[in-house]
């Protein structure tokens, strides 16, 4: 197993995150059609966008999150109990907060 870095894995989150939310706001600013008809199923459309763009930026937010406890020290230690978040976890998700105990017991 290569070494993990966390610092180039949360990057990395954060680039896919950013690509992502401005494609959603990209889609969203783009040009209303006049036809009531298809503005209504615009106007689904922009739910479901809308609700990707939250995901996204609630992404952009936990990675935040993370490089600052990075940049103090605690990255990598388990927001609710202070144990060490498995290594194996912090490479699936490089922004966890909670070790899998922790996660498993209030779902985020
Ligand atoms: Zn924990």
């Amino acid at each position: 197993m290569t070494s993990f870095d966390p610092r180039a894995a949360l990057d990395g989150l954060y680039d896919e995150y950013s690509r992502r939310a401005n494609a959603i706001r990209h889609d969203l600013g783009l040009q209303r059609s006049a036809d009531f008809a298809e503005q209504a199923g615009e106007r689904q459309n922009d739910e479901v966008l809308n609700a990707l763009l939250v995901e996204a930026e609630a992404g952009l937010r936990l990675v935040g999150l993370a490089r600052l406890r990075l940049a103090d020290g605690s990255y990598g230690t388990c927001q609710r109990c202070g144990e060490m978040i498995e290594p194996a976890r912090l490479q699936a998700l490089p922004a966890a907060e909670f070790c899998l105990a922790c996660a498993d017991r209030a779902p985020l």
